[in-house]
């Protein structure tokens, strides 16, 4: 890594929160492009898709989620290793982290590294970096999916292939064909590639279209709450790009993790 200053390094324009029931107890924190986080709210228990970059924007999600519930938070799913997604899971005092034993294997390997560069590049996505206490370790892996019962609410977190990263996670509600989709699906922006598989992507996206979601709730942007989904994708475009995302020239941004 060069010393040269990263333009993101200059961006640090606050981003507007939206906290949004997409169905009965199932919310998409937006973020106008920063990373997504999903929350889940069973009978007894919250689950939280993606524990955002430090302890105290995690804080901001938790202050959001107790203006919707007393009920403690349970479990932390991660859709990937990537730093800006897991280094805030400290803060929910979960009894259960979950990860993929792909995405485990790549917080071994490439964790610490991953967050080194991230904090450098992007200051404002990791604002209070000083209170991260360290790597997020799962404590519950799994192979390919596994099913969580929130209560009477079942909760699916799959592995469905490799896409922007080897251990990519997606949650599923069946009963309202919601979708958590981490960074396989990001929109009007554009996804980091730096650890993608661009050969299996595509098939990994067509199990996500198969699943015809109602709502899909992307790793970054607004929450899809309209099913529009052209599967496969009908132009030559298909072939270099990666991502259902939507990909306007005004939409587009910097890649980002
Ligand atoms: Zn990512």
């Amino acid at each position: 890594m060069s010393s040269k200053a990263f333009a993101s390094q200059g961006d640090l324009e606050e981003k507007k929160v939206t906290f949004a029931e997409l169905g009965e107890g199932a919310y998409a924190y937006t973020t106008e492009g920063d990373p997504n986080s999903g929350v889940i709210v069973g009978d007894e228990g919250v689950m939280v898709v993606d524990a955002r970059a430090t302890p105290v924007l995690a804080g901001e999600l938790i202050d959001a989620i107790r203006t919707v519930t007393d009920k403690p938070i349970r479990w932390v799913v991660l859709t990937h290793y990537h730093a800006v997604r897991v280094l805030g899971a400290s803060a929910y005092g979960a009894e259960h982290i979950v990860a993929s034993e792909a995405t485990f294997e790549l917080i071994r390997e490439r964790g610490a590294q991953d967050w080194a560069s991230e904090v450098q590049r992007f200051p404002r996505l990791f604002r209070s970096a000083e209170t991260v206490p360290g790597l997020t370790w799962p404590t519950i892996t799994f192979d390919t999916r596994m099913t969580v019962w929130l209560g009477k609410r079942e909760v699916q977190i799959l592995h469905p292939g490799r896409g922007h990263t080897k251990g990519d996670t997606i949650v599923w509600l069946p009963e309202s064909r919601i979708l958590y989709s981490g960074d396989l699906v990001e929109y009007g922006a554009t996804p980091y590639a730096g650890d993608a598989y661009f050969g299996e992507w595509p098939a990994t996206l067509a199990k996500l279209a198969a699943m015809k979601p109602a709502k899909l709730v992307p790793g970054r942007g607004d929450a899809l709450t309209t099913p529009k989904i052209h599967w496969p994708p009908s132009t030559a475009r298909a072939a270099s790009s990666p991502s259902c995302t939507t990909r306007s020239a005004a939409g587009a941004r910097r890649a980002t993790r």
